[in-house]
């Protein structure tokens, strides 16, 4: 799976959303999936930076994506709701789902970790990424093969110290996986997995490490087998399972 190569057409006529498409794993993702053929759906909360994926994508000639601007810090139920809609009408289909977007909040121990944030990472890491997943199954479901791919992280299979709210967030997340996962099984065409990207290149590795050379992780283009691996048909069958995208 780590070295997974994917035939070029593997997700051809699919419609998938990346959440967090503008930056880092994301924006690889996107870009990877748009490049096996796949329509995306670019959901992100700064405009500028999911407009210059778009034009890449395009630019590549890879099929039109969309772009969907929203911050699931402040999304209500009825904007998830009104997103699924949306998408029922312009595409008619959706056959993938990465929750990706994610924030680390504050490296404290516990006995000093401001609420506010802690909240915040909650409210994006686990309740907003709830939210979208819960309002977009009913399209899901239709699909004749869908996959989800929650984002995990190795804090959220192992506490570790300051680590905060984003190691419990990553928790959450892999329970969050397991229970949609064990609802789903043949019950309908959808495999519920997580993906761990392990150290790699971004903006959010280089706040939790400001020492590290950046060169030390590989790059979000450098991960994608796994990523490509659990969109496309090759997985089916491989459903509540967390996988290391590093091996
Ligand atoms: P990143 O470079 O910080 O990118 C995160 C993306 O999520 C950005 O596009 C960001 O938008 C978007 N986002 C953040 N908050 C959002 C919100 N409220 N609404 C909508 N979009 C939001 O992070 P990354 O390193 O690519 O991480 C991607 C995922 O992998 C995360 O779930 C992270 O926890 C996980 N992960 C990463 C690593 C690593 O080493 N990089 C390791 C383990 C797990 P903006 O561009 O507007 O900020």
């Amino acid at each position: 799976m780590y070295s997974y190569q994917a035939p070029e057409d593997l997700l051809k006529d699919r419609v998938i959303m990346v959440t967090g498409a503008g930056d880092g794993i994301g924006r690889a993702a996107a870009k990877a999936y748009a490049a096996h053929g796949a329509t995306v759906i670019l959901l992100g909360r700064t405009l500028e930076k999911l407009e210059q994926v778009y034009d890449e994508i395009e630019r590549a000639c890879h099929p039109q994506p969309a772009i969907v601007p929203m911050n699931l810090e402040g999304a209500s139920e009825h904007e998830y709701q009104e997103l699924a809609a949306t998408l029922e009408q312009e595409f008619g289909r959706l056959d993938g789902l990465l929750n990706n977007a994610g924030i680390l909040g504050l490296r404290t121990p516990i006995d000093s970790y401001d609420p506010t944030v802690w909240q915040q990472v909650m409210q994006v890491n686990v309740n907003g990424t709830f939210m979208l997943t819960q309002a977009l199954l009913p399209l899901l479901k239709q699909s004749e093969d869908a996959s989800i791919i929650f984002s995990s992280s190795g804090v959220g299979r192992q506490g570790r110290a300051y680590w905060g709210a984003y190691s419990v967030s990553k928790f959450a997340t892999e329970g969050m996986m397991q229970v949609l996962a064990d609802e789903v099984e043949n019950v309908c065409k959808i495999r519920v997995n997580c993906i761990n990207p392990g150290a790699t290149r971004t903006n959010m590795r280089t706040t939790a490490y400001p020492g590290e050379p950046p060169t030390n992780n590989p790059t979000p283009s450098q991960i994608m087998p796994l990523y490509l691996y659990l969109m496309g048909p090759d997985s089916q069958g491989v459903n509540g399972q967390s996988l290391d995208a590093q091996g």
